[in-house]
């Protein structure tokens, strides 16, 4: 840790397609300081100053140099360290990390948004103590991202815990035809539990154009339409997280996104996961994220968790 004080200052920046978001934590995961500007949408070279900018201001106002880890909408290539998967594409292809650890003279680390909340909630959230987290994000898109104690799990191809676009399983009757999803296939997780995926699948049943919040809300005021397309997205959610307990068997999985906002969800989906999972009895916790929006920028200052 490169830091001239007596406790380690830990920097996050969470590089969004609209906004870029920095905070600095102490050591006991206390906020010193929280900044956020909007991305130079369209222009790396921008992007990169910006972060620049971010931190050196940062560490002007508190005195004091910190590590700096930063979460990104994609990953890292394996082939040559560039930026790939990422929504905003004007990353795509950019050495990022390199470009940041030349400009800020010092080890920066990188890691998928998911892969930051899974961290986030793990270190200092929900989880906190459990040794096996999955993270998940239920948003405008659906993605994922697994902890072991304390650590990031990238994987061979940085592609751990990318679970939205994985075929949804066991599809039945009221899940077919699997729609394409912009990944290139068809079926994904993410095409059906998304935020539009939920409303979409309220349409198609023949009910009115709403958003998933308010197909939720009008659910527990006894909608009978809005309360049939909430447990067909009960079900779909308890069937794709069975595989990941059949395969990962995460002490806690945390849910975060505007979709984790739904409260029935922590007691529906456990009792519908049951008959899914490979055991007598489900101890896996499904849990309500503790830190919400900011989850994504703690778990990047938290890539220095570890040495
Ligand atoms: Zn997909």
């Amino acid at each position: 840790m490169m830091t001239t004080g007596d406790a380690a200052l830990r920097l996050g920046i969470d590089l969004g397609g609209s906004k870029i978001e920095l905070v600095a934590l102490d050591d006991c995961g206390r906020v010193l300081l929280r900044r956020r500007r909007p991305t130079p949408g369209g222009s790396y070279r921008e992007t990169v100053a910006a972060i620049g900018g971010l931190v050196a201001a940062a560490e002007q106002d508190l005195g004091q140099r910190g590590s700096v880890g930063v979460g990104i909408p994609g990953a890292e290539s394996t082939v040559d360290g560039t930026v790939k998967n990422a929504n905003s594409t004007w990353l795509i292809g950019q050495a990022l990390r390199d470009d940041l650890q030349a400009l800020l003279q010092r080890e920066v680390r990188l890691a998928n948004d998911a892969n930051c909340f899974a961290l986030s909630e793990a270190t200092d959230g929900a989880a906190e103590g459990a040794e096996t987290v999955f993270g998940v994000i239920l948003g405008t898109g659906v993605g994922g991202g697994i902890v072991v104690r304390g650590r990031v799990l990238a994987g061979a191809n940085r592609v751990a815990g990318e679970w939205g676009h994985n075929p949804l399983p066991l599809p039945d009757e009221e899940s077919l035809p699997p729609a394409p999803c912009y990944c290139g296939r068809c079926g994904c997780v993410e095409t059906w539990l998304s935020g539009p995926a939920l409303a979409a699948d309220h349409l198609r049943h023949g009910g009115e154009a709403l958003t998933a919040q308010q197909i939720a809300s009008h659910a527990s005021d006894g909608d009978a339409a809005c309360e049939a397309t909430l447990r067909r997205y009960e079900r779909r959610l308890a069937k794709a997280l069975a595989v990941v307990v059949n395969i990962l068997d995460p002490d806690a999985i945390v849910l975060g996104g505007g979709l984790s906002n739904i409260d029935r969800l922590y007691q529906s989906v456990p009792q519908l996961w049951q008959r899914h999972i490979f055991s007598d009895v489900v101890q896996t916790r499904l849990l309500r994220n503790r830190h919400g929006d900011s989850s994504g920028v703690r778990g990047a200052a938290w890539l220095w968790n570890v040495d």
